[in-house]
């Protein structure tokens, strides 16, 4: 099977399988070799990983990650996809073709079945309505890996990447820092897939750090705090704090963890940094802990 990056090769595939894109799956093929090159360029693959993509779609981008690794594995929920990409890819043996929800799948066991539970990559052209579901499990489930290569909606690349004090800054771009060092690799215009979304999209490296960035005593609790403060963004840190029952602790407690950082009693929680997070959560956990 030649290679499917271009539009001709893609709608000869989709017709003669009389394929229906699925809206609800998020199916906007690539058909653009530059681009491919550009995002399996970036993963760093090398022969001796393995990758996993998530959404394979009809194949294209499979076929250059088989080209690249030693093996690879498949993840697609569409069903109507899967003998064509038993076509597009019958020449490779090193792919294994999974019909499955990426939600629902066990990542970390299937990376300790097929790598020892050596640091894998994962790759893909993620369908925009699971994104960051499929990035926060990924990231919080502990999965060995050396580094994400995913193309996404421009806007959430831009939440990724941002700091303290803008629109865009949340708890996505905090887990992601937290977890990993992300950059931003090429930006992607609509024409460059089959059909063509309304939105922009980047494709984004986020690369494991060897240690997390901050102390944090714990993780969970961390990320507590952290969606408490963006639950309300338009209130203080302390009321959004307080409002949030999880933590059993009196307003002035919380106001007298935020002021022993030496921040204003009425600060909002998207100025704080990820190490200021990290020492909030530590002293909270020490009110609660006193308790
Ligand atoms: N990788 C292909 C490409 O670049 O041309 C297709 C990318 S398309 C944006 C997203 C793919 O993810 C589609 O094939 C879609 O069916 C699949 N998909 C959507 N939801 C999924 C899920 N929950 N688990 C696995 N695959 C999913």
């Amino acid at each position: 099977m030649a290679a499917l990056g271009n539009p001709k090769k893609t709608i000869e595939v989709l017709q003669k399988y009389h394929f229906q894109f699925q809206k609800k799956y998020g199916q906007n093929f690539l058909i653009d070799t530059r681009i491919l090159e550009r995002i399996v360029d970036a993963a760093q693959i090398t022969k001796d990983d393995f990758v996993l993509e998530i959404g394979p779609g009809i194949g294209t981008m499979t076929q250059y990650l088989c080209e690249a690794a030693k093996e690879v594995a498949a993840v697609e929920i569409d069903a109507n996809l899967i003998p064509i990409l038993q076509e597009t890819l019958q020449e490779y043996d090193n792919v294994e073709i999974r019909n499955e929800d990426i939600l629902k799948t066990d990542i970390s066991r299937l990376a300790e079945e097929k790598n020892s539970g050596r640091p894998i990559k994962v790759v893909a052209n993620l369908p925009y309505y699971i994104t960051t579901p499929i990035l926060m499990r990924i990231l919080e489930s502990r999965l060995p890996f050396a580094n994400i290569t995913v193309m996404v909606q421009k806007e959430v690349a831009d939440r990724m990447v941002v700091g303290p004090g803008t629109k865009d800054y949340g708890a996505l771009s905090l887990a992601v820092q937290y977890y990993s060092r992300p950059e931003i690799i090429v930006q992607v215009p609509p024409s460059c897939f089959m059909p063509q979304p309304k939105v922009g999209s980047t494709v984004v490296r986020l690369t494991r750090h060897e240690k997390p960035p901050v102390q944090v005593n714990d993780e969970a609790l961390m990320f507590r705090v952290i969606r408490a403060s963006f639950n309300q963004r338009r209130k203080t840190l302390a009321n959004g704090l307080h409002n949030f029952s999880q933590f059993s602790l009196e307003k002035e407690e919380i106001e007298s963890c935020i002021q022993s950082l030496g921040l204003p009693v009425n600060v909002r929680g998207e100025t704080l940094t990820l190490e200021q997070f990290a020492e909030l959560s530590n002293r909270i956990q020490n009110k609660i802990c006193i308790k």
